[in-house]
């Protein structure tokens, strides 16, 4: 039984993310979806709390994929690289492959002994988190790039809403550069 490890904040879990989380089923008997950041919500960066994002991630797999082949964890951040590894390996259960193309990432499992694949960038150029929020805020068309019950729980929580309050309630510039 050969288990991974996809690391992501997911905000919001988008297509690119679901044919990424498919691509990684053909690979693995098991993946880890670890949601990374999952002690922020209400920010531009990451509107979306754990819970919500596990929501997410569930509904727009659960049709497709069997809910025995796939876990999601929430991982809060530490302020210390060197535990990272140790401190997500706590929460999960064992994996032998770890999937990132974050270049942090990549290093620090490596360093600690993984072995360590790059993900695929699945149509990079239209699926991207930082655009999707920014589309919900501008009010310009943004369902067509996420699973349908994605778009779904977005608006049922209001997140729509919570995004523009936020960029309003902030200053826009510093939030949207620090992403
Ligand atoms: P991320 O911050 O979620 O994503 C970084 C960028 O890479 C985003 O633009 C993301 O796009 C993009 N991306 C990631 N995977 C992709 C894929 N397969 N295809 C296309 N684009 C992809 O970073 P991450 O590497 O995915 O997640 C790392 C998580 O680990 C973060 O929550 C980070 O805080 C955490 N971490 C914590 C520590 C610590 O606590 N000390 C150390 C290292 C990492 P989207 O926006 O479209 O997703």
């Amino acid at each position: 039984m050969i288990r991974g490890l996809f690391v992501g904040r997911f905000q919001p879990f988008h297509l690119g993310h679901f044919y990424v989380v498919k691509n990684l089923l053909e690979k693995v008997d098991q993946l880890i979806i670890a949601i990374g950041s999952a002690q922020y919500s209400h920010t531009f960066k990451d509107p979306f709390n754990a819970g919500e994002r596990i929501w997410m991630i569930r509904s727009a797999l659960d049709d497709e994929v069997d809910p025995k082949r796939y876990y999601v964890i929430p991982v809060p951040d530490v302020n210390d690289n060197r535990i990272w590894v140790a401190h997500v390996a706590s929460y999960t259960p064992p994996f032998q492959i770890i999937f990132s193309n974050n270049s942090l990432v990549k290093v620090l499992f490596q360093e600690a002994g993984y072995n360590v694949q790059p993900s695929l960038l699945y149509q990079r150029e239209l699926y991207c988190g930082t655009d999707i929020r920014k589309k919900i805020i501008a009010n310009e068309k943004w369902e067509h790039l996420v699973p349908d019950n994605v778009a779904r729980i977005v608006k049922e929580i209001g997140g729509d809403k919570r995004l523009r309050e936020i960029v309003k309630k902030n200053n826009t510039h510093e939030v949207v550069e620090k992403d």
